[in-house]
């Protein structure tokens, strides 16, 4: 299978890995929209949020605890956590990923965040 994300965890393709263990990889996004922002990827090849199953509870709480540690690592007081779903829901990468988004520290900074789904 031609998966970028698969292509990152098996190191054929570089990136600058934040944190790794035996069932996940998170490493920088390429093309950052916040002063931070990371992908928590499983290793396993899930296509999207859309095609979880059972088995995949697990490794989807986890995905979810380790944005929370690394936060917390971070001291990042608030930040955003984001899946998108399937192409209308803005997904281009078909290999399951949370994105972590944060590090907006003046007001001004916060004012300009994207507010995905909300009208301003
Ligand atoms: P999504 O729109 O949810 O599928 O997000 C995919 C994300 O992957 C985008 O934010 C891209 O900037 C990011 N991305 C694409 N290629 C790479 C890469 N080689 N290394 C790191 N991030 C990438
Ligand atoms: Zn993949």
């Amino acid at each position: 299978m031609d998966c970028i994300f698969c292509k990152i965890i098996k190191k054929e393709i570089a990136s600058e890995v934040i944190f790794e263990d035996e069932n996940m990889m998170v490493f920088k996004d390429i093309r950052p929209s916040a002063p931070i922002h990371y992908l928590v990827v499983p290793k396993e090849h899930i296509n999207s949020i859309a095609d979880l199953k059972e088995e995949h509870r697990d490794i989807t709480a986890k995905l979810i605890f380790a944005a929370k540690d690394i936060a917390e690592k971070l001291n990042l007081k608030g930040y955003k956590l984001v899946f998108n779903v399937g192409k209308e829901g803005g997904q281009i990468i078909d290999h399951l990923h949370l994105h972590l988004l944060g590090g907006w520290s003046n007001q001004e900074d916060i004012d300009k965040m994207p507010h995905p789904g909300l009208d301003k």
